[in-house]
């Protein structure tokens, strides 16, 4: 694996154009991500509903490869795949093969062999998903579930599908994205994501030692305090520390940082009326957001998750039925 290679990796297309794999958002258009999204909103049913099915990946096997822990993801590409009607085989590798010194390639041709159409990857190091991708037969395909710090595109997608539900449109909105955005997948795929579909007003903002170097998130504008990045805005995006990306001498004090960055009722006052509030989880109430907010009427922190199945039927559908080969 090469540990470098973040998002520089083999093509996620086919040579006829379609998606083949989905390791990042970098390079897809607005047309797809909104044709992306459009499939989505087509499996979103409403709470207390039966979810959506279709027979669309019946006789297809998903392997779900995580070496990094991961809830809502792991599950929700698990139900993704099964209510399309695909076969699921989940491993958290941490506990089996790896430790014995067998590498995930060597983990993925074992299943390959076993006939598996998909893997889904999360690792803590960037570049193994596209390693994955460059190496897998050609009828297979790989897809990101969270590469290091570097992107999590269908988190980038859900939140998109989140927004887009609840405000109508990109055009015109204004969204902050708080916290730990230097060491944050999810803040730049939402960054990828949100200024194709044409959010032109983002801002980020944290304290000084969490914000991204100064050639990453062009366009967008930086705050050094809470009440500036928050002013006016349509959504906001809180984060978590990510404590298993830094040193136990990097990490901030809780309380103070709480004081600072922790998004309470009075504060998210400085929003427009009806902004709405969105975090990916893992949540540290108390720390970047309090329960008040997360719990409020502002919150869309359950949209996001329950969308998050959405998606990734979506994504499972388009890269393993791509057009004119399915049925
Ligand atoms: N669940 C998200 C991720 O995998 C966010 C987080 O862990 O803070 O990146």
């Amino acid at each position: 694996m090469n540990p470098t290679a973040g998002s520089n990796g083999p093509p996620q297309r086919r040579p006829d154009g379609s998606l083949r794999h989905l390791l990042t958002l970098e390079s897809l258009s607005r047309t797809e991500l909104e044709q992306l999204l459009e499939r989505a909103q087509g499996f979103v049913r409403p709470v207390g509903e039966r979810p959506a099915r279709s027979a669309a990946l019946a006789g297809y096997t998903v392997a779900n490869l995580f070496t990094e822990p991961s809830t809502r993801t792991r599950v929700s590409f698990e139900l993704a795949a099964k209510r399309l009607g695909a076969q699921v085989v989940n491993l958290e590798l941490q506990l089996s093969s790896r430790l014995k010194g067998e590498s995930m390639l060597d983990t993925v041709y074992t299943l390959q062999a076993m006939q598996v159409d998909a893997f889904v990857i999360r690792d803590a190091e960037a570049g193994v998903p596209q390693a994955v991708a460059a190496n897998v037969a050609p009828h297979v395909s790989v897809l990101s579930a969270g590469e290091a710090h570097v992107s999590h595109p269908t988190q980038g997608l859900l939140d998109a599908l989140t927004i887009r539900q609840r405000k109508g449109r990109f055009e015109g909105l204004s969204m902050a994205i708080i916290g730990d955005i230097r060491h944050s997948r999810v803040a730049r795929s939402a960054w990828h994501a949100l200024r194709t579909l044409g959010v032109r007003d983002l801002r980020i903002a944290g304290p000084a030692a969490l914000m991204p170097d100064a050639t990453e998130f062009a366009g967008c504008s930086r705050h050094t305090d809470l009440t500036s990045a928050l002013a006016g805005t349509d959504v906001v995006m809180m984060l978590r520390i990510q404590k298993e990306r830094m040193g136990e001498a990097d990490l901030p004090d809780a309380a103070q940082y709480f004081a600072a960055w922790g998004l309470t009722r009075e504060r998210l006052a400085a929003a427009r009326t009806g902004a709405i509030v969105m975090h990916p989880q893992p949540m540290n109430r108390g720390i970047e957001i309090e329960s008040e907010v997360a719990d409020g009427p502002q919150s869309v922190i359950r949209d996001q998750v329950r969308n998050g199945v959405a998606v990734r039927m979506a994504v499972l559908e388009t890269v393993l039925t791509p057009r004119g080969a399915a049925a």
